[in-house]
């Protein structure tokens, strides 16, 4: 069995804390690993190192700094196909699924490299007479991000990647439920040219997160994660003055207006309800037909596509989906089920007996699928977190506006539509952070930002992209005269440009 520490000063060590949590190999039910869970002292240590580190990295010029990302890339590209294996068998998606969890990861970094243009600040000649104003943007330091089991090597890259090019040391406390790939990414960043210090990983659990929440020398904290974690950690951190981007969990409905094409339809919601066994904060978990007869006919085509869904263990590459990440998430999905029944929803498709031959451990279960989920429902308030899609029956496109942006959760959300002006006013009116039209996941790319509104985020400046540059930076602003001639007095009056 694998013994997971730490990776502090460019080196893997071992935990001293006593404390330990099991990872599981979720295809197999069984413990493959067991991750240290740090104390405030090891976390402190970190934070130490990571601060006498950061001065030298930070004039480092960004040139240089992203020379170090791009031959990150190409060792990732290297290594593809191992951390792909790796991250499938401690998470429980597909190894095709794995990869593009790296490869969106790494479109981020490509995206930093560019920190020589886009850490460039502002000039203004002559603001006033022998006046000059330039902004800079100058690292904040030492940062830190607090990342999901979900994704887990995209969501670390999309923080450590913009951190780190801006110049800042980055403290990494990833999810215990699948460490291993976060830690050889931070072994890939040394073998890159990274030097010791910039790049620690700290595992743990909520110990860990509150020292970082604590910690002085700490100055903004990226976290990912579920709502009620997400808004503490934002309330928390700006509690000891750091900036905080907190992103929550999600709702993401789909709609269907009567002239939509149903076989696209179909297939966008067999992909983005089931895909990764719906732990995805993007997955399409409320499908939303909007008139009877779109209602009647949608539901006809799922049923037999949910019923043919092909469940297998997590290296089958024909596998549509995979396990679930612990027993404990299965439980929890099946006791949604359950509840649905409870609350009068109809399960049309019912996935909780699912059993894989030869994998009797796994976290398994098929793909459920609900019709006449009403808005009043906790299945349809909550997040469920698995293979489970609700269908909500509208009866206009009007109440089918109404039920994403009614609702608590603002993530993503889709259309699907042939009728451009409905797309438009959709897209305009919708009170949702990320919006696609006739795309099921509207996971922006790399250069625009990501981020979700309502209760799946808190803070104002969204990931990757320009904002996350702004938000792993700070911004120093520069008025300079170098006056000829007469020297005037002093002045009292605040200066304006009138
Ligand atoms: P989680 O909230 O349980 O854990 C996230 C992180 O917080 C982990 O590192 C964990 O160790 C830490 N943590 C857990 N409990 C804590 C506590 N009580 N105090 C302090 N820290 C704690 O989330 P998860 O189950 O790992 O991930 C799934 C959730 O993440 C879903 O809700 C999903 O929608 C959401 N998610 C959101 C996005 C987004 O961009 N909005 C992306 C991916 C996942």
């Amino acid at each position: 069995m694998r013994d997971i520490g730490h990776f502090i000063g460019g080196k893997a060590v071992a935990g001293t804390s006593g404390r330990h949590a099991d990872v599981f190999e979720p295809m197999t039910g069984e413990v493959q690993a067991r991750v240290a869970l740090a104390s405030k002292a090891e976390l402190r240590a970190a934070v130490e190192n990571a601060k006498a580190a950061q001065p030298a990295w930070a004039a480092t010029n960004p040139q240089r700094r992203a020379r170090v990302l791009m031959r990150f890339l190409d060792l990732v590209q290297r290594e593809y196909d191992s951390l792909a294996e790796l991250l499938a068998r401690e998470h429980g998606k597909t190894i095709p699924d794995a990869k593009g969890d790296i490869q969106r990861g790494l479109e981020v970094v490509e995206f930093a490299c560019g920190i020589p243009h886009l850490m460039k600040g502002e000039y203004t000649e002559g603001a006033g007479p022998g006046i000059d104003i330039y902004s800079m943007r100058q690292p904040l330091g030492v940062v830190a991000g607090i990342t999901p089991f979900n994704f887990p090597a995209m969501i670390p890259m999309w923080k450590f990647g913009p951190a780190i090019a801006c110049g800042n040391a980055f403290i990494l406390k990833p999810s215990e439920r699948d460490p291993g790939v976060p830690m050889r990414l931070a072994e890939l960043m040394i073998e890159a040219g990274l030097p010791a210090g910039i790049l620690n990983v700290v595992n743990g659990d909520k110990e860990a997160v509150d020292a970082i929440l604590d910690d002085p020398d700490i100055k903004a904290v990226g976290f990912v994660g579920s709502s009620p974690i997400a808004q503490y950690i934002y309330h928390r951190a700006a509690g000891t003055g750091k900036r905080a981007q907190c992103f929550g969990g999600a709702k993401n409905h789909m709609i269907i207006m009567p002239d939509a094409d149903m076989d696209q339809a179909v297939d966008a919601l067999i992909g983005a309800g089931y895909g990764s066994a719906g732990e995805r904060c993007m997955a399409i978990s409320v499908a939303v037909p909007v008139g009877k007869a779109t209602a009647d006919k949608l539901v006809e085509k799922l049923i037999p596509r949910v019923e043919s869904l092909k469940v297998g263990p997590s290296t089958d590459p024909s596998a549509d989906f995979g396990p679930v990440v612990t027993q404990a998430a299965l439980d929890r999905i099946k006791g949604y089920v359950d509840l649905g029944i409870k609350e009068g929803a109809k399960l049309v498709v019912d996935g909780r007996n699912f059993k894989l031959q030869g994998y009797e451990n796994g976290f398994y279960m098929g793909g459920c699928l609900f019709d006449e989920v009403a808005p009043e429902m906790r299945i349809y308030k909550e997040e469920i977190f698995g293979p489970v899609l609700s269908v909500v029956r509208a009866k206009d496109y009007a109440e089918a506006l109404r039920l994403p942006t009614e609702h608590e959760y603002g993530n993503g959300v889709a259309i699907f539509t042939r009728d451009g002006d409905a797309a438009r006013d959709f897209a305009a009116k919708v009170d949702v952070g990320m919006v696609g039209i006739n795309v099921p996941i509207p996971v922006p790319i790399a250069y625009y930002t990501f981020g979700g509104w309502k209760a799946s985020g808190f803070g104002d400046l969204n990931q990757h992209g320009p904002d996350s540059i702004r938000f792993y930076t700070k911004t120093k602003t520069v008025t300079s005269r170098w006056p000829s001639g007469v020297k005037e007095g002093a002045e009292f009056v605040i200066p304006t440009m009138q």
